[in-house]
């Protein structure tokens, strides 16, 4: 089946910009920003990110506030100040064989950066390589990583999977079958986490954010300091 996949890949993979790179600070912001972010959306925010900071050196130097700045509208900002830590530390210490002690890496981001970067034999697992190991009952390896991303993003979707264009119909035990919907993440508009990234905004734009719940989490997450003369980005 592997042989199969790897043909339809040649052919129907996408062309991301990371992968013409073994940079492994440039996968692991194309990974970061990719985990809650459409790819589509990541694209041109990645290549802006590696050109303002072109190595892991020139992020760790430079200021959690512009990290967080440069991250606005990709959401869970989060996510920027961990990859701010993470760049700080292999600054000071280089790469750690176990990249999961990076801050906000976790098993399949380290799996990634091990596998793209570092030519690992390891399969970075996520929820659209797990569905097509679960639909076709096949084993894939290292090799097929990105063709396995690939064809669960444009093939083998979630509900309705294109069995008719698949290359692994033919062997596919699940071919045909629909899926029931999945539960769907709950709407941004008027949720908190608007909230949070509204009150965010206003702060970087040196107003006053006004919302004090919203303030008081995004201060416990290390986004936002608040003082006597304020709140301000740390
Ligand atoms: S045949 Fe259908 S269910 Fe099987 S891998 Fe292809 S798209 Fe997925």
């Amino acid at each position: 089946m592997e042989a199969l996949l790897l043909a339809w890949f040649d052919t129907n993979g996408r062309g991301l910009p990371w992968r013409g790179t073994r940079d492994p600070y440039a996968i692991l912001v194309s990974e970061v920003m990719a985990q809650q972010t459409q790819v589509e959306r990541v694209v041109p925010r990645w290549q802006r990110w590696l050109e303002r900071w072109p190595t892991i050196e020139a992020l760790a130097h430079a200021s959690a506030a512009e990290v967080i700045a440069e991250w606005q509208g990709l959401g869970y900002n989060r996510r920027a100040l961990n990859l701010h830590r993470a760049a700080q530390h292999v600054a000071a210490h280089g790469w750690p064989d176990d990249l999961t002690e990076l801050p906000g890496v976790g098993r399949y981001t380290a799996d990634a950066v091990a596998c793209f970067a570092f030519g690992r034999d390891v399969l970075p697992v996520d929820v659209n390589v797990r569905r097509i190991g679960e639909r076709t009952g096949a084993t894939f390896s290292s090799a097929a990583a990105q063709a396995l991303m690939d064809l669960g993003a444009t093939v083998c979707l979630a509900r309705i999977p294109r069995c008719d264009i698949c290359p692994l119909a033919g062997a596919c035990p699940s071919r045909g079958r629909r899926y029931e919907p999945l539960r769907k993440q709950g709407a941004f508009e008027g949720s908190f986490r608007q909230r949070r990234s509204l009150a965010l905004r206003a702060v970087i734009a040196g107003e006053e954010p006004g919302d004090h719940e919203a303030v008081a989490a995004l201060a416990r997450d290390g986004l936002v300091l608040v003082s006597e003369s304020g709140v301000s980005l740390p």
